[in-house]
């Protein structure tokens, strides 16, 4: 059914502007005023703004980790999306060594394709590079559509990759036209510290933090850079938290290397200090990299500001509190790393960024939607609000004032990782393509009802390069 959203102020990373929008088939189909409504629902935003919808690409939803699974799946972790004003996700697809890359991704798509409420996509984590793997990549691209490739440098004898692999891989993406994400913390000299700190029965939280100094991911995130300098290639950090990492981007960008960095609401308003309450709570608080000393948000934000830092990720891993986060109760390193952040990432970055006067209204559309889409061979189909692209939008309230709290938001975890925090703004309504997943705050969407996303090749100059350009029909 049509239908047409009136009254609202529309945002996109560049303009904003009062219109009507028409929805027709799913798609944006006019976009101006005094609309003909004849046969369309007429949705009223007055008092409110209208995003295109928000673009994580970062979660992990049903994924193993540390000998427990994450609490979310692709069921409540995209509700919770929803709700929280995401219509896309991008989830990361672990591998196996020595196993086809085709049945780890058959898993993903087992995993989401009956759950998923929202649209969705992968990354594919590459753990070695060997003639099979070579192989297999040319149809993980054309056939699956997945167009970026994540390597970790740091969780030795887990996910650890070698600087061989990380700077083969890079290389192979060049050719192919693949962007290759990276955790980049230095995992080796980290697994010496953990050692050491366990065995001088230092087994506390904190010391997750105090064994991951940020110095080691200023190192990684450096050797990364420059490895993608000299493959000539691209490479995209994810969830950078400290000031050291961000030099090393900032550095690398102006060598003219074709570097991005991401960083993640719970480095920006959360810090060190966290991971020391008591009973156990500060294990609560645990990701890799660690959350950093305060005076690091400062960089963090700058960096947002003049775009050192060009995309926020939730890097959703949600475990319960209560039975998953506790199994690292007499040992640190066994606390599965990871937090819930999918729902709350756009209210976060609104309210703590736009509100307080950090970024500007369209940098935080650019930076929670736009950039994503254009970096991940989404653009312009999703990510912006123009004629023809995908219908995906929200209509957010920027005055209404609210409590986070695990009793109220809508992830299946047992805590909120900005318990009590209050925020200014929220979404009231989410659509995608031209359905309703959310409305007035209720949800009213389907599981199943997400569409698996084929992403368009890794391109400097999208969209041109793409060869896609948008019709209505
Ligand atoms: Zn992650």
């Amino acid at each position: 059914m049509k239908k047409i959203i009136k009254n609202g102020i529309i945002v996109t990373a560049s303009d904003t502007f009062q219109a009507e929008l028409l929805i027709e088939d799913g798609k944006i189909a006019q976009i101006g005023s005094n609309l003909s409504a004849i046969g369309a629902e007429i949705i009223d935003a007055n008092g409110c703004l209208v995003f295109p919808g928000g673009i994580d690409p970062h979660t992990h939803l049903d994924m193993p980790f540390g000998g427990t699974v994450t609490k979310d799946d692709f069921e409540t972790g995209t509700m919770a999306a929803a709700f929280g004003g995401t219509t896309t996700v991008i989830d990361f697809c672990l591998t196996n060594k020595g196993k086809p890359l085709k049945n780890a991704i058959q898993t993903w798509h087992d995993k989401s394709k009956e759950k998923a409420v929202i649209d969705y996509g992968f990354h594919l984590m590459i753990s070695e590079i060997n003639d099979d793997v070579l192989n297999e990549l040319p149809q993980v691209i054309d056939e699956e559509g997945i167009t970026s490739f994540k390597v970790f440098m740091a969780y030795k004898n887990v996910f650890q990759a070698d600087d061989e692999t990380l700077f083969q891989t890079l290389a192979t993406a060049k050719d192919l036209g693949a962007l290759v994400m990276v955790h980049a913390e230095n995992g080796d000299v980290i697994d010496y510290l953990t050692k050491k700190a366990l065995a001088e029965g230092k087994t506390e939280p904190i010391y997750h933090a105090l064994t991951r100094p940020s110095e080691l991911e200023g190192e990684a995130t450096g050797r990364a850079a420059r490895f993608a300098g000299l493959a000539n290639s691209q490479l995209y950090v994810v969830h950078v938290s400290c000031e050291d990492a961000v030099q090393k981007i900032a550095e690398a960008r102006n060598k003219g290397f074709d570097v991005w960095g991401e960083t993640c609401p719970q480095y920006l308003v959360l810090d060190q200090s966290y991971l020391e309450k008591p009973n156990f709570e500060g294990a609560k608080y645990v990701w890799s990299p660690p959350l950093r000393e305060k005076w690091n948000q400062e960089a963090l934000w700058n960096a947002l500001k003049c775009g050192q830092l060009q995309t926020i990720g939730s890097d959703q891993c949600s475990f319960d509190f209560k039975g998953q986060k506790d199994l690292g109760r007499d040992d640190f390193t066994k606390i599965p790393n990871g937090g819930p952040i999918i729902e709350d990432r756009l209210s976060m970055l609104f309210s703590e960024g736009v509100k307080k006067g950090r970024i500007s209204l369209n940098q935080f559309v650019d930076l929670t939607s736009t950039r994503a889409a254009k970096l991940f061979g989404l653009f312009p189909k999703k990510g912006t609000i123009t004629v023809g692209a995908d219908a995906d939008l929200v209509i957010f309230d920027p005055n209404v004032e609210r409590i986070i709290s695990a009793e109220t938001h809508h992830m299946a975890v047992d805590y909120n990782a900005f318990e009590g925090m209050k925020v200014t703004g929220e979404p009231v309504s989410v659509l995608v393509r031209g359905e309703y997943v959310v409305r007035d705050k209720q949800f009213v969407g389907k599981p199943g009802s997400g569409q698996y996303l084929k992403r368009a090749k890794y391109s400097m100059n999208t969209p041109l390069n793409q060869g896609e350009t948008l019709s209505i029909k």
